[in-house]
Order: C-alpha cells, then structure tokens, then sequence
C-alpha cells in the first residue's frame, strides 16, 4: 500500500517532530535549520544535549550545505556506500546549528538506503534524526517499538522492520586519520576496500571521546543482558543462542552463526524480553564467527557490551 507522506511533510514544515524508517533503525527528524524543532527532538528523547546528531539527506548535492569542504578519501566512501549505512563526520560549515553539532566543529552526514526515507527527505529537506527511542533503551526497528516510547498517538511513517537494525557505522574524515568512531555493518574491511589500509578503531575509553554519544549507555532493555557459554536453560530467561544444542522454542531462538540476522533482530528480541518479562536475554558467544563476519560481530559486541554495562 502506498502511504501518504503529505501529512507528515507537513507536520516537518510546521517545526514538528516525525518517526520514519531508515535500512538501520527508525530516526525521530526534524528540519535541521529550525532550532525550536531540533530542540523537540531532545526533549522527545530525553537526549542529553551534548550527544550531536546525524543530518540526514536525500541526495549528495547537500552535503556543502553541511560540510565546509569534501576531502578526497570521504567523496570516495560516499561514491562506494552511500545511499547505505555508513555516516561520515566532516568539518562543519559556521552556519550548521550548535544545537546538531553539540558545539563540535564537525557535523555528521548520512543518505539512508530507504526509498521512503529519501522521498521524504526530498520533500522535508534536511533532516536531524536520531534513533526514535528514549534516550538509553534499544534503537527502534519496528513502527510499534516507536509508539511503544511515545505513545500510541506518536506520528510514525510505518515501514516495517528495518534491514539492517544497528545504527549506521559513523566514521571521522574531518582530520587526516579515518577513525571509525561506531562500528557497524560497514566495517574495516569494506571501508579499507575503497581508500586502502590505515582505518582506525577510536578508542571509546579515552577521557575525550570524539563520539560524545559513546560515553552514554544504550541500547538497554530492563531485562539483564548475559553474554557467554550457555550451560543450562532457565524458563525465566530469553536465549538467543548460535548451536542448535537446544530447539527453537518460546525462550530459544538459535542464529547458527547469521549475525546478519541476529543484528536485524537484536533490538526487537530486547523488547520482547521486556514485553515477556523475561529477567535475562542470553546471547551465546559469538567469538568463532568473528574471522568470517568481522564488521557484524564488531558492530554487535559494540552493543551487547553497552547493553550489558550498567
Ligand atoms: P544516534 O543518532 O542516536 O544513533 O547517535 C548518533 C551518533 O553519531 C552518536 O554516537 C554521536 O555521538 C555521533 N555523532 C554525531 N555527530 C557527530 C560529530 N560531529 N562528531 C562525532 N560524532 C558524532
Ligand atoms: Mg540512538
């Protein structure tokens, strides 16, 4: 069915807040030149100001709206992976808002690969948009999840489940070094595969973080998150396991390895867990899957370890 996105391009224009999907996770936009609708998407999520935000547009003719200038490593990585999940930080122009930039001299600039997302985007024009969950609970990859943080009532552009379902790999080129400041499903590899060796892992402990969003938990259900040897099956916990030792059932969901869908599912399985009252989700380890799919189980021990810090 074709979905009408003229009501909520409008709501956009009127310095409103709108929920749409993108391939990674559902984002919460709005107008990235009109600080009163900037300062709702905060407020919405409970955000803490000094976590920036992801610009998100239709078409690369955009980014020198944003960018102060493209260096020749980031033209090629948006050549290879955008539209797609890949958000690349680039010194910012004096004119983007400090309220996006977190008062950082950079901003962060992604096209999703969404075909509803880019439409609206057309229409809207650039939008802010942050994953549309309370700040700290897991991203939302379904319609529901959103209405299920902002009420039923909450204006959702209704995609389905997203493809992918972790947030875009954002990666640094605003200073000499490229520095992957969140792992995702663009990874080394396929960032090294375009502008050759030399990409970094920032260091999320430094006292400094470039990604001021990696110091805040995230991604957190309220049940615990267990990552490790499953010994046993306890009914009062949810098992995402990898080696059919136990069936399918209610409380046990084996991946055998995919941790393509088990990113897609991830976030969905958290919530079930608290809509189930499960007291744990167990994740079996994911260490023997890590040579064949290195950029997926990094971008997934990236949230499982936040998941499970306190
Ligand atoms: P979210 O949209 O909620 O998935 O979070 C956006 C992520 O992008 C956070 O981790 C931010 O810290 C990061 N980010 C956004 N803008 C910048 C920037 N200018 N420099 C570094 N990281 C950024
Ligand atoms: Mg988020």
């Amino acid at each position: 069915m074709e979905i009408d996105l003229s009501p909520y391009i409008q709501r956009i224009k009127n310095g409103d807040v709108v929920a749409f999907p993108t391939e990674t996770v559902y984002g919460l936009g709005a107008n990235a030149w009109n600080p009163s609708a900037i300062k709702k998407v905060f407020e919405t999520k409970g955000r803490p100001p000094d976590n920036p935000l992801i610009v998100h547009l239709a078409n690369k003719d955009r980014v020198l709206d944003f960018a102060d200038h493209i260096p020749e490593k980031a033209q090629k990585l948006m050549n290879a992976f955008w539209p797609g999940p890949l958000t690349i930080v680039l010194k910012k122009k004096p004119e983007v808002l400090d309220l996006i930039t977190a008062g950082l001299d950079t901003v962060a600039l992604r096209i999703p690969d969404h075909d509803l997302a880019r439409s609206f985007i057309t229409k809207t024009g650039p939008l802010v948009a942050p994953s549309a969950n309370r700040s700290g609970r897991p991203s939302p990859t379904k319609a529901e999840h959103v209405k299920t943080d902002f009420g039923i009532d909450f204006p959702v552009i209704d995609g389905g489940a997203t493809q992918v379902g972790l947030e875009s790999t954002v990666v640094d080129l605003s200073e000499g070094q490229v520095v992957i400041l969140r792992p995702g499903k663009i990874g080394v590899a396929e960032l090294e595969s375009v502008i050759g060796k030399g990409v970094l892992i920032s260091d999320s402990g430094a006292s400094t973080p470039k990604s001021p969003g990696q110091k805040y938990s995230h991604y957190k259900p309220k049940a615990n998150v267990f990552y490790g040897e499953i010994e046993s099956i306890d009914p009062n916990n949810l098992y995402l396991l990898q080696s059919n030792a136990y069936p399918d059932q209610k409380n046990i969901i084996n991946y055998n390895g995919d941790l393509g869908k088990l990113s897609r599912e991830l976030y969905d399985r958290f919530r079930q867990a608290d809509l189930h009252g499960f007291e744990s989700v167990c994740i079996e380890e994911l260490e023997e899957f890590k040579a064949e799919q290195p950029s997926y189980f990094a971008a997934l021990m990236n949230r499982i370890e936040k998941a499970r810090s306190a």
